[in-house]
């Protein structure tokens, strides 16, 4: 079994310490062993991106485009492969795989143009004969932090933009998904980047987290993940003495309004995408489905005529629709929200652990029926195939039950008026609006992030990444005497 190494100052390094990566579609399916850093190895890595940043932080922008870009194309031209890999892993749909390496593709591309288009201002002075301008240098030594759920296109939007404006990097991606981190990381480093530049930390979350928001070397954290361990980092990061900058990206309880004169059929597909698709382990997934009453009940129906057409199975097969969830304890924690919407006298259709050829982790998507926004399963994330569908009388009242919600990443309407969508684009307290669109998928090159309780810091993607890689430089100029 073949045992995937960490990358610490150019060199492939294991570890005492190995953890297993198993297919959640088939648990008999070992993918491979990979190794898990002791705390020295965390400082070893963070020591070489410290020596690493002097010279790649005035490396030529040229030089930091082509590695990028050299990356971009081997992703490109290793798609299917990747996205293979991601299914067995992560457990996400062949085809959605596949779109998300296209996407880790396409922000290495995005982002190797972004290292030649840095620029900043130059303003008239004040005072005469003085020069100021107003710069942008690399941030230093970041931390990257990723989910499971994006397990390329996660650690490609952090890590293009810190190396495309001059940064170093130590990259802790999540536990059960490091296959395809590793493959990125690799790709990245033949690609040509200098040893050091980019290091590779899988293991515990607790340990390398912790240490990389404690070292004084490491200048600043990307994370994305669950709201408890962003509140972890982010009490670390200010406590830290530097404090270090960093950015959050967190949970969602994303609404998907559908309103009385929706085109209905576009708006059933619409919320099965958003609520279902890769398995509702999207943080933009909509699990609110407000619904005005004179479409209600045709809403219903329609989407559970849908629900039994969606295929729940093997990731890696080609009719598959919705892959399993991620591990036993994510299934687990999705059934206890069945539980819990039963208690608080929803209507639960769905949602039954499924038997396929295969020991995986499936589960039929879920309705809960008849919910209220006060509900538990409508104030918490539960991050599985499940949705609520709450009843309101008009718009006004979808708009505020929609707002009503400690998150606001992402959120949808569906609706044939332009009041309607103008009104709800202007008021919805979300960081990404959508209509007649899913709430979740987004393109690569605007801005992604949320309000409240889903994000914290500058906004990830496009050109606003700069805005947490790069830090400004005031520089005055005067005249020698
Ligand atoms: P998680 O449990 O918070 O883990 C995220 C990452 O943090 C993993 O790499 C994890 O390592 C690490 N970690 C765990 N404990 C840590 C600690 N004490 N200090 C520092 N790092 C630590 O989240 P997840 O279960 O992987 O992902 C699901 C969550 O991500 C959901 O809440 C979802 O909404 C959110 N998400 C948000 C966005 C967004 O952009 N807003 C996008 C995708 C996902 P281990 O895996 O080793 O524990
Ligand atoms: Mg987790």
């Amino acid at each position: 079994m073949e045992t995937f190494a960490n990358l610490i100052d150019g060199e492939w390094t294991v570890s005492a310490n190995a953890s297993e990566n198993r297919n959640p579609s088939d648990q008999t399916d070992l993918i491979g062993l990979f190794a898990q850093v002791n705390t020295d190895q965390v400082g070893q890595a963070i020591g070489a991106a410290r020596r690493a940043l002097s010279t790649w932080s005035l490396s030529s922008p040229q030089l930091r485009h082509d590695i990028l870009l050299a990356a971009s194309n081997e992703v490109m031209a290793r798609k299917a492969e990747l996205a293979r890999v991601l299914a067995r892993e992560e457990g996400k749909a062949l085809k959605d795989a596949l779109g998300e390496v296209v996407r880790a593709a396409h922000v290495l591309s995005y982002f190797a143009g972004e290292a030649l288009r840095l620029n900043g201002d130059v303003l008239a002075s004040t005072r005469a004969g003085v020069e100021a301008f107003a710069t942008r240098e690399p941030v230093g030594v970041v931390g990257i932090v990723t989910p499971w759920n994006f397990p390329i296109a996660i650690p490609a939007w952090k890590i293009a933009p810190a190396l495309a404006f001059g940064n170093t990097i130590v990259f802790k991606p999540a536990a059960p998904a490091p296959h395809s981190a590793w493959m990125l990381v690799d790709i990245l480093q033949r690609a040509g980047l200098p040893a050091g530049v980019l290091n590779l930390v899988m293991g515990s979350g607790a340990m390398v987290g912790g240490a990389l928001v404690a070292s004084p070397e490491v200048d600043a954290i990307s994370f994305t993940g669950s709201v408890g361990v962003g509140r972890q980092i982010a009490a670390g990061c200010i406590g830290a003495s530097p404090m270090k900058k960093f950015q959050l990206e967190m949970g969602g309880k994303n609404p998907l309004v559908i309103l009385d004169d929706a085109d209905l059929p576009a708006a059933i597909e619409c919320a099965a995408n958003s609520a279902f698709y890769s398995t509702g382990q999207r943080c933009t997934a909509a699990s609110r489905l407000i619904v005005t009453d004179g479409v209600h009940d045709r809403f219903v129906d329609g989407l559970r005529t849908r629900m039994a057409e969606l295929q729940v199975g093997h990731a890696l097969e080609s009719e598959t629709d919705i892959g399993p969830v991620v591990d036993e304890a994510q299934l687990e924690s999705n059934l206890g929200y069945l539980d819990a919407a039963r208690k608080d006298g929803a209507r639960v259709v769905g949602g039954e652990r499924l038997n396929r050829p295969t020991e995986g982790f499936f589960m039929a998507p879920a309705l809960f029926l008849e919910a209220d926004n006060a509900m538990r399963v409508c104030r918490e994330e539960i991050f599985g195939p499940a949705a609520a569908v709450i009843r309101v009388k008009d718009y006004e009242e979808a708009l505020a039950v929609a707002n009503d919600t400690e998150f606001g990443l992402s959120s949808g309407i569906c609706t044939t008026s332009l009041k309607y969508a103008r009104d709800f684009r202007r008021k919805s307290a979300a960081g990404m609006v959508m209509v007649n669109l899913p709430t979740a998928g987004v393109d690569h090159h605007l801005p992604f992030g949320g309000r409240k309780g889903s994000s914290y810091g500058p906004r990830e993607q496009g050109s606003y990444a700069r805005e947490f890689y790069t830090s400004v430089k005031t520089a005055y100029v005067g005249d020698a005497q």
